[in-house]
């Protein structure tokens, strides 16, 4: 293992050994390189940088209570990477290469995996860029395929706790019939000026409407809504909401303590009725929100007792994580030893 303070890591970039990269030329794959470079040359006019073909994923890997190296869920991100490309017309590595892209990434930076005791896990990126040069707007002819990983820290270091958030008013992050759903850059841009607008202003997230109608809650910026009363899990369901897989785990989860789960509209009314409130997704599984301040008219929301974590949301993010960490039995087979 490497000679890293494990415990002081961010979720930040952290330069490994190697990554993995794999080109597509007129619809056929070659074989997956490994580099020990963090650059790549790039033609001018590649549409990735001007049409926006690009799409991502992220997913983690925990070294276990047991020693065991343990993946999360990859083939949900292979089949969502697939989605994603296809739906902006670029060509998506098959689910088999995703995965063994993934693996070898892993395998080849193993040293960097961080021990259980941090709390820290190995996060891994596999980017899918259009690399064909076009002027006249048109897919790619050719994709590169990239992996790497990147040690990140717990991300509670002071502990599970309640951030406070602002539900913006203004800006919409995805369009009905757009790119909501699947994982592309342009929603991560469309999203910063509210993100930003957020953070200036001392909040951790931007919480967004849908964009028709500016009614319905949609999504946490980079992560999925949901609330619990009545000892019922609430997530909202729209063509804009990227399906996460810590969402869908969840919402397993919360069956299994049972909890009722609902998929459907939350309007901004509804917001007050929460006992509980979170942001989830693979960096963080749950962020519980504390609060949320209406960006038109000032006013704010409190969830619950603002400085400490429902019970729910807690019970969800032990149950998860330790079966991610190899604490808790994988019931639903979920995890996949390297
Ligand atoms: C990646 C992402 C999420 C979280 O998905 P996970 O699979 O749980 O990591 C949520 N919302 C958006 C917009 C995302 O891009």
């Amino acid at each position: 293992m490497k000679d890293i303070n494990w415990g002081e890591l961010s979720f930040g970039y952290f330069k490994t050994d190697y990554n993995v990269r794999c080109y597509c030329k007129d619809g056929k794959w070659g074989d997956l390189d490994m580099s020990d470079s963090e650059f790549f040359p790039m033609h001018i006019a590649s549409t990735c940088m001007h049409y926006g073909q690009e799409v991502f994923e992220g997913l983690k890997v925990f070294r276990g209570i047991d020693g065991k190296v343990r993946m999360f869920r990859c083939q949900e991100n292979a089949k969502r990477m697939k989605d994603s490309a296809e739906y902006i017309m670029m060509q998506a590595p098959p689910v088999e290469l995703f995965v063994r892209a993934v693996k070898k990434a892993v395998e080849w930076n193993q040293e960097y995996i961080p021990p259980y005791e941090s709390g820290a896990s190995l996060y891994v990126r596999p980017l899918l860029i259009g690399i064909g040069p076009q002027l006249g707007v048109a897919p790619s002819t050719e994709y590169m395929f990239v992996v790497f990983v990147s040690p990140v820290g717990p991300y509670f270091k002071e502990g599970f706790k309640p951030v406070k958030t602002m539900l913006e008013r203004v800006f919409d992050r995805a369009a009905p019939c757009g790119t909501g759903h699947i994982k592309v850059g342009g929603n991560y841009a469309a999203g910063m000026r509210s993100g930003e607008k957020a953070h200036h202003k001392g909040f951790s997230m931007s919480i967004f409407l849908d964009a028709k109608e500016k009614k319905y809650i949609d999504e946490c910026g980079p992560a999925n809504f949901f609330g619990i009363k009545n000892n019922t899990y609430v997530t909202p369901s729209a063509s804009t909401i990227l399906p996460s897989v810590t969402n869908a785990s969840l919402m397993v989860l919360a069956e299994d303590m049972g909890l009722k789960v609902e998929r459907r509209q939350i309007p901004v009314e509804e917001l007050s009725t929460f006992e509980e409130i979170g942001a989830c997704g693979t960096a963080a599984v749950i962020s519980p929100i504390g609060s949320i301040e209406d960006s038109a008219t000032g006013q704010t929301i409190v969830v619950g007792d603002p400085t400490v974590a429902g019970k729910w949301s807690t019970k969800l993010y032990n149950r998860l994580r330790g079966i991610q960490y190899g604490e808790e039995e994988d019931k639903f087979g979920w995890n996949e030893i390297l």
